[in-house]
């Protein structure tokens, strides 16, 4: 028999994250128990699990938003965790997108779009704003340019704040739980800017309950639980035939 090849690389050498021996402690809570795993370039990672199970905790100290206590994570090759790293420049090589939009509320979507290209990434203000422009038509907003946040629904909130994250041009992006704030009908929106994303060969990390995502557009799935992987696979494999009792017991409640 032979093994299938996967669709994209999954090399380590090669991936876009590669995250080994994670332990996070906050206090004395160990909150991460040593996550071992990657994302190969232009993989889609959907990351499930109980509240509480660690997921946020994994994707911020991803981009350094938490410091990790111990472990090594490399983007694109560079350790991350170095103390000697440029963790500015690493991190602006990352979007990412939180439950909560987090839109300036007093700026309008096209300042919403520029400021930090300005500031952080140096461009000039024509240059943002066509960036701006090209990733609002991206996620279908463009007659919203000049709208305040407070006047947008949550899905266009939510599409919005991924058209910020892609406006710095980041190699990859970090999603946590971008739909779980939605009112169920505005989900699919943003559910579908994401796919499109995908298919462009975005790196992507997604927290998510959206097991129909996971399974329609996730390369891989990693099941966590108390702080560690407890089983991670072929989305539609670990969906329709979970192997450990706690993935059995976690989605049998969710699907
Ligand atoms: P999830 O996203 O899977 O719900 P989190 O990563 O948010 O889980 O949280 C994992 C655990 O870490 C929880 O017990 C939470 O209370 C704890 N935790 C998260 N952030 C902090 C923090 N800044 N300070 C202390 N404890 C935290
Ligand atoms: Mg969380």
């Amino acid at each position: 028999m032979t093994t299938p090849t996967p669709a994209t690389p999954t090399d380590r050498s090669t991936a876009a994250i590669d995250v080994q021996d994670l332990h996070k402690y906050f206090g004395a809570n160990e909150v991460l128990k040593g996550i071992d795993f990657h994302v190969g370039k232009a993989q889609v990672v959907c990351v499930i699990g109980p509240s509480g199970s660690g997921k946020s905790t994994l994707l911020r100290c991803v981009n350094m938003l938490e410091t990790p206590t111990s472990g090594k994570i490399f983007v694109e090759g560079a350790e991350i965790t170095d103390p000697d790293a440029d963790i500015d420049k690493l991190r602006a090589r990352i979007g990412m997108v939180f439950q909560q939009f987090n839109l300036f509320p007093h700026m309008t979507v096209l300042r919403n779009l520029t400021i930090a290209q300005e500031k952080v990434k140096g461009r000039k203000k024509d240059e943002a704003v066509q960036i701006a422009r090209s990733t609002l038509a991206k996620v279908g907003l463009s007659e919203k340019e000049s709208a305040y946040p407070a006047h947008l629904s949550g899905g266009q909130s939510q599409r919005v704040a991924i058209a910020r994250a892609l406006s710095m041009s980041p190699d990859m992006m970090l999603f946590d739980e971008p739909t779980s704030a939605l009112d169920p009908e505005l989900v699919g929106d943003v559910l579908a800017v994401m796919k499109d994303l995908a298919s462009e060969g975005m790196t992507m990390m997604v927290v998510t309950h959206e097991m129909g995502f996971a399974r329609e557009v996730g390369d891989k799935l990693v099941f966590m639980d108390g702080g560690v992987i407890v089983e991670e696979g072929d989305p539609r494999t670990v969906l329709a035939d979970p192997q450990h009792e706690r993935t059995q017991s976690f989605l049998s409640k969710v699907l």
